[in-house]
């Protein structure tokens, strides 16, 4: 991997910028560039065939000085242990900056689920658990849905971590269905909370959210929630939503006049976030190449797939009328792109600020799990919605004060939770 789009590198990056506005002591500074701990697995898996494939994957818990380790596993066949490191570095930053009692950590899998039955799929995340349920717990690392993971997968690790264990522990794992002990409001959070960031960070502005648009990359969960919130909780239109067709193995932006309808895209897409070609453009939508969403007219861009896709190549593609750039996914901007943003005066919701809102019902998720009372959806949106305007406007206004972009003030914030719980500790 080329170093300036080595997901870790960029992350190491930005932290060591971080550490020199604040003054951070080199030793604190040394031991948050480094995962504390890392499990790397080989999992054999036999496949519907009979044959038997050797798949691998890894556990980082990068820091668990505020609580818990806490991040989602993804299965990616261009994952490798420093994708998986920075995510789990930016768990960190996310449950620090949204004031959570939690670490950071994610996992991964070297794989491709959308050539995998449901049996494989079940098999490969059970043979997961069986080396990595070690140093799982809800005190310990609590896994979570993240790309091409689901409730589903949640479902079958949980089995298999309870029948390891021999008892109930729904705490282990969060993202999971209502029956298995999930929490009302999971699935749309990290969607809702994008929203959320974005209505505060157009007051800021000083700009009417009912009269804006939005492009947005992706359709998979978290990009149809945040289609679905930016209509119905801000008024606004979202102009297009892109995907990766894995039939055609390309990438395509869909637009409509007057604007998308996600309400009907969900109901021709498939559990990959794949928009059926032929039933859209039945339905009146224009089908243009994957990386139109990107200079589309729109007043907020939200990248939700994945990382580095706002390269410092794409990022002259933005259209001028952009104002805001909404970090839905992790790690969606290259630090060139980053200067690029800055230049022009473009407002960013940095990424583990952004997409805070799913860990954070993840966390009232095990809040609730730990008490067996379960809350209404309406209590958790609620919640969520508290600590995400809270987490917003304290990175907003750490910014303003340190003369920083967002993406720093963010750092700061998080940076300065954790080192504190590290010297508390008598780590440093
Ligand atoms: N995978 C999600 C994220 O990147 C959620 C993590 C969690 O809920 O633990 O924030």
């Amino acid at each position: 991997m080329l170093e300036e789009l080595n997901p870790f590198a960029i992350a190491q990056k930005q932290l060591d910028q971080a550490a020199e506005i604040m003054g951070l002591d080199s030793a604190t500074h040394e031991l948050l560039r480094w995962p504390l701990r890392e499990l790397h697995v080989t999992l054999p898996v036999r496949m519907d065939d009979g044959s038997t494939n050797v798949y691998h994957g890894y556990r980082v818990q990068y820091n668990d000085a505020r609580g818990p380790a806490k991040g989602g596993i993804r299965y990616h066949p261009n994952e490798t242990v420093d994708t998986v490191r920075a995510l789990a570095a930016w768990m960190t930053w996310k449950t620090a900056v949204a004031d959570l009692p939690l670490g950071g950590g994610k996992g991964g899998i070297i794989c491709n689920p959308k050539e995998m039955s449901e049996g494989e799929k079940e098999r490969l995340s059970r043979a997961y658990i069986r080396q990595v349920g070690r140093i799982l717990g809800p005190d310990l690392d609590i896994p979570a849905p993240d790309v091409a993971t689901n409730a589903q997968v949640m479902s079958w690790m949980l089995d298999e971590y309870e029948a390891i264990k021999g008892y109930h522990c729904p705490g282990v794992i969060t993202g999971k269905p209502l029956p298995l002990g999930g929490s009302a409001g999971r699935g749309p959070a990290t969607g809702i909370g994008t929203v959320v960031t974005i209505r505060e960070a157009l007051k800021r502005l000083d700009i009417n959210a009912s009269t804006t648009t939005a492009a947005i990359q992706g359709f998979g969960n978290v990009a149809q929630s945040a289609a679905i919130g930016y209509i119905d909780m801000l008024g606004g239109q979202v102009v297009c939503v892109s995907c990766w067709d894995h039939k055609d193995r390309a990438s395509y932006t869909y637009t409509k006049k007057g604007g998308i309808d996600p309400h009907f895209l969900v109901t021709i897409t498939d559990a990959y976030g794949t928009i059926d070609k032929e039933a859209a453009m039945d339905a009146g939508y224009e089908v243009l190449d994957g990386d139109a969403w990107i200079g589309l007219e729109a007043d907020v861009l939200i990248p939700a797939a994945i990382e580095n896709v706002v390269t410092g190549e794409t990022v002259k593609r933005i259209h001028p009328k952009v104002k805001v750039l909404a970090e839905a996914a992790n790690g969606p901007t290259t630090p060139e792109a980053d200067e690029y943003l800055r230049g022009h005066d473009i407002y960013v919701i940095p990424d583990f600020l952004c997409n805070a809102g799913g860990v954070t019902v993840s966390y009232f998720e095990q809040v609730q799990n730990a008490y067996g009372y379960y809350w209404e959806e309406e209590t958790v949106h609620e919640r969520m919605d508290k600590k995400m305007t809270a987490a917003f406007h304290g990175v907003h206004e750490t910014a303003q004060k340190h003369n920083v972009h967002n993406r720093m003030g963010a750092y700061i914030v998080a940076v300065a939770r954790v080192a504190e719980a590290c010297k508390l500790r008598g780590w440093v």
